[in-house]
């Protein structure tokens, strides 16, 4: 949407500058540096996430978002006959890349309070993605849920999408030392503030990002600029201001979510930067369109 009078929901974008030590970084930025290719191994964004997660250099993979980095997955991980896993309602591009692939697939239903149910993930598969928290619901499964699944897949890869888990669900990078099958992704789009510059990030075993690095480096060695690595290195070397960002997004999320039961609307509870909702009187596309009206834009 053009404009400036508008409030833009419809991507999940943070409302929130980029941390200060992003704009110090620009501006001390030296231009020089754009004659030469960035840095293939990204080292220093790479070194500031492990250092940051607490796990090793060799255990952390970026690239150009986590679409480019999920998709690199998907190239990377899912070649089997047996179908790939993930929830049918759950971020559309999962679609969109096995389709593109060639790689067969099937989408479990979610529950009745549009959950995951974890056993339905128990059976033989050529791999298993899903969102946690899942979008666009905001529901959740617990760490214990995720090691359940992952105890039940320990011949496929198994990737955790956590592109809103900083708003308050638990992360399961803590379990990649265990399972070497287990890779998680994240973004600085969404709880970093920093959607257009197109930073994403894996973790997982040595095998799994050797494997990504090789695969990548086929393709396209220079994947990121040099002025987003050095802005995501910026960004998560700041976090208090990180910390509080994210914070201030849940508090009012759930603000929101009161108001609108309030106003009738029936809200499911969620752990992301959004909100689920629908009412027993009015249908979405009217809302939607009511909505458009006054510049504000939702989905559904
Ligand atoms: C936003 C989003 C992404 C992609 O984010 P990038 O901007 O490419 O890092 C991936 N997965 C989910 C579930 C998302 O909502």
């Amino acid at each position: 949407p053009k404009g400036d009078r508008l409030i833009k929901l419809n991507t999940n974008e943070n409302p929130y500058p980029p941390a200060p030590g992003v704009a110090e970084a620009l501006k001390h930025m030296d231009i020089d540096r754009f004659r030469k290719y960035p840095d293939p191994a990204a080292s220093d964004l790479v070194h500031a996430l492990a250092e940051y997660y607490g796990v090793g250099d060799d255990q952390v993979f970026v690239g150009v978002g986590s679409d480019d980095v999920i998709a690199m997955s998907f190239l990377t991980f899912f070649n089997s006959d047996k179908p790939v896993l993930f929830p049918d309602v759950s971020y559309s591009f999962y679609k969109v890349w096995a389709d593109l692939f060639a790689i067969p697939y099937e989408t479990p239903a979610l529950d009745e309070q549009f959950c995951i149910r974890p056993e339905d993930y128990y059976r033989e598969n050529g791999g298993v993605i899903f969102p946690n928290p899942n979008a666009p619901t905001g529901r959740a499964l617990s760490l214990a849920e995720i090691e359940d699944l992952l105890q039940h897949n320990a011949d496929c890869v198994v990737i955790i999408d956590e592109a809103y888990v900083d708003f308050g669900a638990e992360s399961a990078i803590s379990l990649i030392e265990k399972y070497e099958n287990l890779l998680v992704v994240q973004t600085s789009s969404k709880s970093r503030s920093l959607a257009g510059m197109r930073i994403g990030y894996a973790f997982g075993s040595e095998t799994l990002i050797s494997t990504l690095e090789a695969v990548k480096n086929s393709y396209n060695s220079y994947t990121m600029a040099s002025l987003a690595l050095a802005v995501g290195e910026a960004s998560i070397r700041d976090e208090a201001y990180f910390r509080e960002t994210c914070r201030k997004v849940a508090a009012t999320r759930d603000r929101a979510a009161d108001e609108l039961r309030a106003l009738g609307f029936e809200v499911t509870p969620s752990l992301a930067n959004f909100l689920f909702a629908t009412h027993p009187k009015k249908a979405a596309p009217e809302i939607f369109s009511a909505l458009r009206e006054k510049g504000i834009f939702i989905r559904y």
